[in-house]
């Protein structure tokens, strides 16, 4: 099944370097790479080949370069491509092997690619390829792993079930006095235990006033008697990130923050509401934003509505003020919008959705009803 996806995957690449006018391409990003070719460790360069270039040398259509250190994985988990163990960096030795190949023009994604890494490319190429060989290219293979295919909806599904199954448990574990740490401490453990290879970024707690942190990490802060506490949080699970956010309430509530509550939650479900097929990232964003406007509160709301979610735990698309690109069916994305009233409170609901034709599904179905605890 990996392996049939995997050879879509290529395909697509294919098709796009043709497009994009070269008939190979060089991916150093390590996401991309494993996207491509399933090879999972932390030192890669893949070539891919395309057209003409596929009868050549490079017979076959995809080689991927690592070092001694991933001989047996790389052989194991990258089936359906050559491997060739480099004595040198991967990137150097895919750039030789590129001027030999009979490849014409090789695209790099030049968002990927450092000063650095192109000058190494540079070095690599006998003087006359240099000015022909290599071509900057806009990220091609970001773009494809925008759509996710079944095996990726199962896997980021069963990644935000397993984030889902922590809010639980960590709502009968919080207790007023606890620190940030701890509770983070309890889900990262939880969440460990139940099969992750590790969190999918660092942990946000942020309780009372830090709550008007949007990007609170858990500290050795107590939780308060009164306040809201914001837990942003994901799972890496088989490579895929999950990505959720809830915040509840500790003790009473002033009629403020529950107004405040309430009008990001109806933002919120209006943005999810406004998820399908065709519809511009932008207008997603404008969904969850004039909510908030009409409530007053638009200028808490100080960043955007959400992102793909995938290998990576923030990918294109981009869900933000103006943006026209369109939402497609398979594309997985947040939606999360939030205030942040600087020196008082704060609070944000997010969810991961797979957007569909008719709409979307949320993949992070955990309650979203005022929770008081
Ligand atoms: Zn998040
Ligand atoms: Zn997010």
């Amino acid at each position: 099944m990996i392996g049939m996806s995997i050879n879509l995957r290529k395909k697509k690449a294919e098709s796009a370097a043709l497009e994009a006018g070269v008939d190979a391409l060089l991916v150093t990003h390590l996401p991309d790479v494993r996207w491509l070719c399933g090879f999972t460790g932390s030192s890669a360069a893949l070539v891919l080949c395309a057209g003409e270039a596929k009868g050549s040398k490079a017979s076959r259509r995809a080689v991927l370069f690592t070092d001694g250190r991933y001989t047996a994985q790389a052989k194991a988990e990258a089936v359906g491509s050559e491997v060739i163990i480099a004595t040198k960096s991967p990137l150097l030795a895919a750039c030789e092997w590129i001027a030999t190949s009979g490849v014409k023009r090789c695209g790099f994604d030049q968002t990927q690619t450092t000063v650095a890494d192109l000058a190494a490319i540079q070095k690599a190429v006998p003087t006359k390829l240099r000015k022909s060989l290599f071509v900057a290219l806009e990220p091609l293979v970001a773009k494809l792993r925008e759509i996710k295919d079944a095996d990726e909806i199962a896997k980021l599904r069963a990644a935000a079930a397993l984030g889902c199954k922590l809010f639980d448990h960590i709502l009968s574990y919080m207790q007023p006095g606890m620190t940030e740490v701890a509770v983070a401490a309890e889900l990262e453990h939880r969440a460990r235990l139940a099969g992750a290879e590790s969190m999918s970024f660092q942990t946000i707690v942020a309780s009372g006033e830090r709550s008007s942190l949007p990007h609170g990490h858990a500290t050795l802060a107590k939780l308060p008697r009164r306040g809201f506490v914001t837990l942003d949080f994901g799972v890496l699970l088989d490579g895929y990130c999950s990505d959720m956010t809830r915040t509840v309430h500790m003790g009473r509530a002033t009629s403020e923050e529950r107004n405040a509550y309430d009008a990001v939650l109806e933002a919120q479900e209006a943005g999810v509401a406004a998820v399908r097929s065709g519809v511009t990232t932008g207008d997603v964003d404008e969904a969850t934003r004039s909510v908030l406007r009409r409530a007053g509160l638009a200028e808490w709301f100080t960043h955007s509505t959400g992102h793909g979610v995938g290998l990576e735990i923030h990918e294109s698309p981009r869900l933000a003020t103006k943006q026209t690109q369109k939402l497609k069916t398979g594309m997985i994305v947040t939606i999360e919008p939030g205030i942040y009233m600087p020196g008082r409170f704060g609070l944000r609901i997010e969810d991961t959705v797979l957007v569909t034709r008719s709409g979307c599904e949320i993949l992070t179905p955990s309650p979203k009803a005022w929770i008081e605890l």
